[in-house]
């Protein structure tokens, strides 16, 4: 598969190139070449879509809801049709094995456009009566031109994520990228021209921090989602606070999985793996803190390390692999760290630890036991496949220590006590919950987080509120007294 695009950018319903800027390799995680090669946007690109989304959205935002819905659906359509080439095309610019891009990727991707497709007719205001027969009634208007700003770890999804409760609400886009995964969201722009979204709607630009930081901090823009790192949404929410932007804040996290004696065995084993090892560990909502109940810790340990065992590392592209590359060498080179950190700090390895010996930039699932809350490895986001097992012997003790952490994004409890199930959930401080399940993210319910992991939700109805502003009109129906 030609993985090169016909430019770096897409900008106002075409491909745009500007060889100027800097060049920007996309590597195969798996081999370590170099596929193609896009460069980052220059203060011309940038300028170009920022213009172009600024001079399509009064038309956009005048269409009727259902009218953009029916774009987005089409869209949709066209992504689902295509899922092989677009997973294929995932898994080259991420590593992520092609068994999971088919069906969490584009698809998710597709989820999301039909999903808000289908809901834009039924965005509508409210009527209000009020004394004396005066009433009031809302409008529910876009905010204007949003950026989006992606991470390397979900590439497809994080561009429909954003870019379809947007449109649907009538805003128009400038999406940027990671730098490490700058493919497919051009891809999805192609489509989206397809479908019939009117040129300048939704745009693709390249770039490092840089190019992000220049979009959030110009005046045209009226809303930033931003999907990274906390160290980054730091920087981006001040920028946006600083023009008095509306922001989405779609961070890390440390998040705690809690086992409890009682629990389904296989199916705790299952959560843990799931919460750890899928995308190598890539996943900003993992379980990294697995809090075992001591009852359970010896037959939990041994059945994991079991199941582990039977991961098919190797190539993404083969149907058979299910754990593949870290996404690049520099994430290679932060997990090794941590692993070390690991050794060092008295976790007992039970799992792997080592980069393998072949081409590409793979690290074996790895596994830390008699982890405690005071070691580095359980209180920074590692983003790989390195799980921490804890210890403990109460409810309240583990309540209290899962919490004890800057961050919120998700939180987990496999038990079979049906009201423990909801009890400890309940009292988990974290935007994205699981009970007996994990990392389960449909576009119907709302995902993100608490605390340090992040500010507003993605999917479901509640980005309609993200994406969207309220203008109230108070209509008098009779005399207007004054006082003088
Ligand atoms: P990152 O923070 O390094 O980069 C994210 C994006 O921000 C990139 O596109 C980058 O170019 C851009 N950027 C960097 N500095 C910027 C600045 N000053 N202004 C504007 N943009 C800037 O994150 P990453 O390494 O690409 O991704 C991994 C992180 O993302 C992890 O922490 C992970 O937990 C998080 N993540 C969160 C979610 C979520 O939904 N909560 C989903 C996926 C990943």
């Amino acid at each position: 598969m030609d993985a090169q695009p016909t430019a770096s950018h897409f900008v106002n319903g075409a491909y745009l190139e500007d060889r100027d800027g800097p060049r920007i390799p996309v590597i195969f995680p798996a081999t370590g070449e170099e596929i193609a090669v896009v460069h980052g946007a220059t203060p011309a690109v940038v300028e170009a879509a920022l213009a172009a989304a600024e001079a399509a959205k009064g038309a956009w935002a005048a269409l009727s809801p259902g009218e953009r819905g029916r774009v987005l659906r089409r869209a949709a359509d066209i992504i689902r049709d295509r899922n092989e080439a677009l997973s294929q095309l995932e898994t080259l610019d991420t590593g992520k094995p092609i068994q999971e891009t088919r069906i969490a990727d584009a698809t998710s991707g597709a989820d999301s456009l039909e999903y808000f497709g289908g809901l834009a007719a039924g965005l509508t205001g409210e009527h209000i009566p009020l004394p004396g027969g005066d009433w009031a009634y809302t409008m529910r208007l876009p905010l204007g031109v949003c950026v989006g700003i992606g991470a390397w770890n979900y590439p497809t999804q994080i561009a429909c994520w954003k870019s379809a409760p947007a449109l649907t609400c009538g805003n128009t886009m400038v999406f940027k990228p990671s730098e490490t995964t700058p493919l497919s969201a051009l891809k999805i722009a192609e489509i989206y021209i397809e479908a019939g979204l009117p040129p300048g709607v939704f745009n693709v630009i390249q770039g490092f921090g840089d190019v992000g930081a220049a979009l959030v901090a110009d005046a045209r823009v009226a809303k930033v989602s931003l999907t990274g790192s906390a160290r980054t949404g730091r920087k981006v929410y001040q920028a946006a606070a600083a023009g008095m932007k509306h922001a989405t804040m779609e961070l890390g996290g440390k998040s705690p999985l809690i086992i409890f004696d009682d629990a389904e065995l296989e199916d705790a084993v299952s959560g843990a793996i799931n919460a750890n090892f899928y995308a190598s560990g890539q996943v900003c909502s993992n379980g990294t803190r697995v809090f075992v109940q001591t009852g359970i810790k010896g037959a939990f340990l041994d059945r994991l390390a079991e199941r582990v065992g039977k991961a098919v590392i190797g190539d993404p592209r083969d149907d058979g692999t299910n754990f593949g590359p870290m996404v690049s060498e520099e994430q290679v080179k932060i997990v090794m760290d941590y692993i070390d950190l690991g050794v060092k700090e008295g976790a007992r390895l039970v799992y792997g630890g080592h980069r393998l010996n072949r081409p590409g930039w793979y690290i074996e699932p790895t596994i830390f036991a008699d982890v405690t809350d005071d070691m580095t490895i359980a209180r920074e986001e590692i983003f790989g496949p390195v799980m921490s097992v804890l210890d403990f012997e109460t409810e309240d003790e583990v309540v209290a220590r899962a919490n004890a952490t800057e961050l919120g994004l998700s939180g987990a409890v496999f038990t079979r006590d049906l009201t423990r199930a909801h009890r400890v959930i309940g009292r988990i401080e974290a935007g994205s919950c699981w009970i007996n399940q994990y990392n389960l993210t449909p576009v119907e319910i709302p995902f993100g987080g608490m605390k340090g992991s992040g500010i507003g939700r993605e999917n479901s109805k509640a980005a309609i509120e993200a994406y969207s502003q309220i203008k109230t009109v108070y209509v008098g129906m009779g005399r207007v007294e004054a006082a003088f």
